[in-house]
This record gives structure tokens, sequence and C-alpha cells, in this order.
């Protein structure tokens, strides 16, 4: 993946119920089961909230730099994933954004927002 392609963020919204889904897929909503045209291509604001966290101290791959945070995360839009986050970003219910950092997805805290 390059830098370029780690943002924006792209789901999908169901036109049926109003879910929506990260990342895109077309095997139909998780909620209602409305597929194909149902489902719409939507840019994610990348805002979201930290729901835990962890730091992985090794890692299999080498080129995994560690320490590494890692949180799991849900979408203001409401999916829920999981992702590197980076420096000060050490507790659940903290405001994040997503960034690209050498083409990784990594989830930084967000400026100006209410951290707890
Ligand atoms: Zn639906």
């Amino acid at each position: 993946m390059s830098e370029e392609k780690a943002l924006p963020l792209r789901g999908v919204r169901c036109r049926g119920c109003g879910r929506t889904a990260f990342p895109v897929q077309d095997f139909g909503c998780e909620r209602c089961g409305a597929h194909g045209d149902d489902l719409e291509p939507v840019e994610l604001s990348g805002n979201g909230t930290v729901l835990a966290l962890l730091t992985v101290h090794e890692h299999p791959d080498p080129a995994v730099p560690t320490p590494a945070a890692i949180a799991g995360i849900q979408l203001e839009e409401g999916p829920v994933l999981r992702a590197r986050v980076g420096a000060g970003v050490d507790a659940a219910g903290a405001a994040v954004t997503a960034a690209a950092d050498g083409g990784v997805l990594v989830f930084q805290k967000r400026n100006g927002a209410d951290n707890r």
C-alpha cells in the first residue's frame, strides 16, 4: 500500500438501513442483507474513539517496529477496526483521527477534541 492509498478511508453505506461498513465489501449489508446497488461507496471521516489498546513488544516480522501500540477503534460512522495508534494515544476513550505513516494506517490523537 502506498502512502497515498492509506487515506481517505472508504467504506460502503447501505441505502436500505443506513449501516456503514468498512472496508468496502460487496457481499451484502451486515444488518439487512441488501446488496448490489443498495451499497453506496462513501468516504469516511477517519475520526474515531479508542475502545481498548495494547502494546506489542515482539513481532514475527522484523520490519515492524516495536514496541507498537494497537487499538480497537470505533469510527464515528460506526465500524470498528484494529489499527496502530501514534504517540500520546494511551487510554480507552481517546479521540483519534486516521493518518498515513509510510503507507501504514496509523490513528493519531485528534487535536482539539476532548480526550476522555
Ligand atoms: Zn442494510
